[in-house]
């Protein structure tokens, strides 16, 4: 109902395909049912899921939220209705198969991946594009009127989550209605503020409460961002720890999936759950778990609650290097009150001056990054072709340029110009640019350089100084967002990466965390980053756990 409520009456674009309510409910009572004869398969069974629409979800078309990946009768009248791609991603399989997960449905994104806001999204109603709305705004009217709605004699928090869920669907379905028009009332305006992106939907989807869990992927922020904007935490793993098996490419070296949840202990379920590879190893990079599986990250926060000083003997880092101009005083007033609290919990505060790491390579690393991903991802998008992979485009248009090409020629440039959104364009044309042998020195051999060093730096003073870098996530708070979907200059869209590429650039786990309890009048949280040596996810996760 909550799933329904927030794609139809908030307008919020979250889900590219929702399961039909039946089959969730049929899915809900199986879980039910095991629970009532003690046989429930895990802790997540019968939780709530979804996957972003670049993860194969068997029962779901695989879009990447792109027009080349649908299945149109006519491109140009871009309603998707792509078949089922009838296999299970490594993670998938994991959470919905052997561990009991619901599915929800999957979710909106930025096309392949590619984007920071949610807004270049090709798939969507009557082939509008539809960016993906962030919940928080209205959320607190949600809360108003849900509470008027639950009997008067449920008086712990408790009692009043259970009254909530056992609303009938009406009395939901209103509550949303009447939290619309009182958000359309009050002195906020319009209702359009950017869930980040690329995991757009993935973000807005738990944020709303109609999923528990979902999972993105992260190549330089994805589940970060949105993660940040939306007051969730948001975790890229060390690069190779999950699976990419079913996961669509978009820049391979960097692609991680990544989880999104509402709480630390949720996100650290779902990493020991995937990170167990158990029969599924069909990704090359996948790497085990750690030198060994005890120091896993559930064991690492249920040492928190025993602990009065769960952070003794570890070495926070504030890099200088990370300092950057633009950084807002609010958010380095956060910053400071973060590290003050990780203090409070026994860790030991560290400078990490720029001789260990350099400013000059932090604020050179978003140009690597994106020179890099576009070289990967011109090479990995070779295969959309319209014969191989994807929707073939209608050839007869005819163009001045046609006498140029073959008609082989002619059929690809007319599948890939029509299949193709602006953003994906751009990116492959800079990357095959970056890769021409004359430009290949210049810039992408200059971008692979600045990542290697990048990345000794980053692993050294994680191996050798500190236990883990403490940065902000992101410098600015929510960008509103034209809800038709107009994008803005995309140079300006990649600032909101600066913080979050560094990490992936070196391939080291990081999890975004919100700080609930420094924004009481704030409309939208801020959050912090922390970053951690190669698999070391449970460090970070223990001080995640101690901010939020
Ligand atoms: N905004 C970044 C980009 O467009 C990050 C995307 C991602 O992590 N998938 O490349």
């Amino acid at each position: 109902t909550l799933a329904v409520a927030g794609e139809e009456i908030w307008g919020l674009h979250a889900y590219n395909t929702l399961v039909d309510l039946d089959q969730m409910l049929d899915q809900a009572g199986e879980s039910d049912r095991r629970r009532h004869y003690g046989e429930t398969i895990s802790i997540l069974d019968g939780i709530p899921m979804s996957f972003k629409s670049n993860i194969a979800v068997r029962t779901e078309p695989l879009t990447a939220g792109s027009r080349i990946l649908g299945h149109h009768h006519d491109i140009n009248k871009a309603s998707m209705i792509a078949p089922p791609v009838g296999y299970d991603a490594d993670t998938v399989k994991i959470l919905l198969r052997d561990k009991g997960g619901i599915l929800m449905g999957t979710t909106s994104l930025d096309e392949f991946g590619m984007g920071s806001l949610g807004t270049n999204t090709a798939v969507g109603v009557d082939g509008k594009t539809t960016p993906t709305k962030n919940p928080l705004p209205l959320l607190s009217f949600l809360d108003e009127m849900l509470t008027n709605a639950i009997p008067k004699d449920a008086s712990s928090a408790e009692e009043q989550l259970v009254a909530t869920l056992q609303l009938p669907s009406d009395v939901i379905l209103q509550c949303h209605q009447n939290a619309l028009q009182l958000y359309e009332q009050s002195h906020m305006g319009g209702f359009a503020f950017s869930a980040g992106g690329s995991s757009s939907g993935s973000a807005a989807s738990v944020a709303h409460g109609s999923s528990l869990l979902s999972l993105g992927t992260d190549t330089g922020g994805s589940v970060r961002l949105p993660a940040a904007w939306c007051g969730l935490v948001g975790l890229k793993p060390s690069y190779g720890l999950l699976s990419r098996h079913g996961i669509v490419s978009y820049a391979s070296s960097f692609d991680t999936v990544g989880i999104l949840a509402r709480s630390v202990d949720c996100a650290c379920i779902a990493l020991d759950v995937l990170a167990q590879r158990g029969e599924y190893s069909r990704d090359s990079t996948f790497s085990s778990y750690g030198p060994n599986n005890t120091s896993s990250s559930q064991v690492a926060v249920a040492e928190l609650s025993t602990s009065n000083n769960p952070l003794n003997g570890v070495k926070v880092g504030i890099p200088e290097a990370f300092s950057i101009r633009e950084c807002p005083s609010d958010i380095c007033e956060n910053w400071s009150k973060a590290a003050q609290i990780l203090e409070d919990h026994g860790a030991e505060i560290v400078q990490v001056s720029s001789e260990s790491i350099s400013p000059d390579l932090i604020q050179k690393a978003l140009a690597a990054y994106y020179v890099l991903v576009s070289a990967e991802a011109s090479s990995n998008l070779s295969r959309y072709d319209g014969f191989r992979y994807g929707v073939k485009a209608n050839t007869t248009a005819t163009t001045d340029l046609n006498k140029y090409y073959t008609p082989l020629e002619q059929q690809y440039a007319s599948t890939r110009s029509e299949g193709f959104g602006k953003e994906v364009a751009r990116r492959i044309l800079c990357g095959t640019y970056v890769l021409s042998s004359d430009q290949f020195h210049t810039h992408y051999e200059a971008a692979a350089t600045l990542r290697a060093c990048l990345a000794e730096e980053l692993h050294s003073t994680l191996k050798e100084r500190v236990d883990l870098l403490l940065i902000p996530t992101v410098l600015s708070p929510p960008t509103r967002i034209d809800s038709s979907g107009t994008s803005m200059d995309s140079t300006v869209m990649f600032a909101n990466d600066i913080m979050t590429t560094p990490p992936s650039l070196a391939g080291l786990p990081s999890v975004s965390v919100p700080m609930l309890s420094t924004v009481e009048d704030a409309q939208f949280p801020s959050s912090m980053q922390l970053i951690g040596g190669r698999l070391k996810e449970d460090v970070i996760l223990k001080a995640a756990h101690v901010l939020l």
